[in-house]
């Protein structure tokens, strides 16, 4: 089997080394080959897109509306089978793959427009004779690192902006997840992006990601993913002054008061923490209860836990696909015996699962009598796995929620406004859901978080151009 091609510069590359691509619901099936690209691919690539960006980021903004406009709506005319490969590549259920990727095509066709509306200030100057005028430019090569979970919505909300704004892009997707990058990459060129403008560079974090982080031509850097990653990420962007942006992990609550509708507040933590198998960074990991609910609140939920159907990613019916591999199942299985050894119980869940085809299936795990300073309160474990922490009225449960090194969303499950409101002011988190599960947002809005969660300027929506232009203040003698 030939390896799927790397785009760089115009072209389809080859590269001397492959990686397979593994369908989580059942390793025998093997989604593809891809390629693996070097540090000496990454460079070239980052190399055609700085040769490109003076005719790109001039050339106009029908020129780039056109092209992104044709990605929206090819993606979206394509959801089911683009959906299809998603669902077999990471391990989300069908209809999830299919709502991610129809918000992939949403956002094309959102900066398709935004293209249409860039707009500066003409200011008065405090000296008489002067015009002022601001204006925003695009920063020039962007290097666009995403990770797995998500692998086409996030690479569409970094690179459809990029574009947008007239910058060259080398995207550089999740070693996991090559299949649906390809896929959109296809579209992206043959919607008609210039020689260069667009690089697509498969291959590992440490090779090509690295590349990035290194080279001089690289004006900024848009990165989604851990922690870890991240730190290293603004470490090396700082060194080389390049302007950068990290969206991170969580440790989201979900704030669930004596007041709150029951049936509502157990949907919100069943989809908060166990749809997408939890592999959320908006997933709510902690469930913060206040005594008067507490019991029946568990009950409800462990009840609700016993009917989710946890299955192929593809099989019609499933409402919970695999973990993506075998690492990361290990992690999430490690973090149920971490939580045992710190003294919570483990009410449901929590075991690996075996289904019809060989695959990383494991059974959503819920914890009661947590503290919000155990382990598994306090990092984040990216899997089915929840700690219902117990509050003894709304001031403890709101200072719980803020207890935490993250700050990306905060949930609150009540029928008061006041304490509706309330939470909304004081959550410390760069989202807010009330009555909503913690994960789930619109596209036209900024995402993002607070703490170690994020930093750097909110992604999507309007506020996207933050990160992607650079601001001029010109002065003219009149
Ligand atoms: P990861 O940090 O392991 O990898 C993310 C990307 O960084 C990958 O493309 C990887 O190849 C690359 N990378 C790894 N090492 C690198 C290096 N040294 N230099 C440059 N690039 C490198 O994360 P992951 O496991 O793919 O994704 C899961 C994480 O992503 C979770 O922590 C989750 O919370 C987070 N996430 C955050 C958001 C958000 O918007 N806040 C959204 C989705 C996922």
């Amino acid at each position: 089997m030939e390896a799927a091609r790397n785009f760089i510069g115009g072209e389809w590359i080859a590269a001397t080394d492959a990686a397979q691509d593994i369908n989580p619901s059942n390793t025998a099936d093997v989604v593809g080959l891809f390629a693996r690209a070097d540090a000496n691919a990454a460079a070239q690539a980052i190399e055609a897109a700085k040769a490109a960006f003076p005719a790109w980021s001039r050339g106009g903004i029908q020129q780039r509306h056109d092209i992104l406009k044709r990605v929206g709506d090819e993606i979206l005319a394509r959801k089911d089978e683009l959906g299809r490969l998603l669902a077999r590549e990471e391990g989300k259920t069908l209809g999830e793959a299919a709502g991610e990727t129809v918000r992939a095509g949403q956002i094309f066709l959102f900066f398709a427009g935004e293209c249409l509306r860039m707009a500066g200030e003409k200011i008065a100057s405090v000296r008489p004779g002067i015009d002022i005028e601001t204006t925003r430019e695009p920063l020039g090569v962007v290097g666009l690192i995403t990770p797995w979970n998500f692998p086409i919505a996030i690479p569409a909300w970094k690179i459809a902006p990029a574009l947008a704004y007239g910058n060259c892009v080398v995207f550089k997707p999740a070693d996991l997840v090559p299949g649906t990058a390809h896929a959109l990459s296809d579209i992206i060129v043959r919607a008609g992006v210039p020689s260069g403008v667009f690089n697509l560079v498969m291959g590992r974090g440490s090779v090509v990601g690295e590349a990035l982080l290194t080279h001089p031509d690289v004006a900024g850097i848009s990165f989604t993913g851990s922690v870890a990653t991240g730190r290293t990420i603004a470490a090396k962007c700082a060194e080389g002054m390049k302007k950068f942006q990290l969206e991170m992990g969580g440790k989201n609550p979900l704030v669930v008061l004596d007041d709150a509708d029951l049936g509502v507040a157990v949907d919100c933590a069943a989809n908060g923490a166990f749809f997408s198998t939890g592999q959320r960074c908006t997933a709510s990991s902690r469930l913060i209860v206040t005594a008067g609910i507490h019991d029946r609140f568990v009950q409800a939920l462990t009840e609700k836990m016993k009917s989710l159907v946890v299955d192929d990613a593809q099989k019609p019916g499933t409402q919970i696909g695999p973990v993506v591999d075998e690492t990361q199942l290990a992690q999430n299985q490690r973090y149920v015996e971490i939580g045992k050894g710190e003294g919570a119980r483990l009410v449901a869940g929590g075991e690996r699962l075996s289904r019809g085809t060989p695959g990383f299936y494991m059974a959503p795990a819920l914890f009661t009598d947590a503290r919000n300073d155990m382990r598994i309160a306090r990092e984040e474990i990216f899997g089915p796995v929840a700690a219902v922490v117990r509050a003894r009225d709304y001031d403890e449960a709101l200072a719980l929620a803020n207890d935490t090194a993250f700050g990306l969303c905060a949930g609150v499950c009540t029928t008061s406004l006041k304490f509706a409101t309330h939470f909304k002011r004081n959550a410390d988190a760069g989202m807010v859901m009330v009555n909503l599960p913690t994960a789930g947002v619109d596209y036209h809005v900024p995402f993002g978080g607070r703490k170690g969660s994020s930093y750097g300027p909110r992604e999507q929506g309007r506020y996207a151009i933050e990160f992607y232009t650079t601001v001029k203040t010109a002065y003219t003698l009149a």
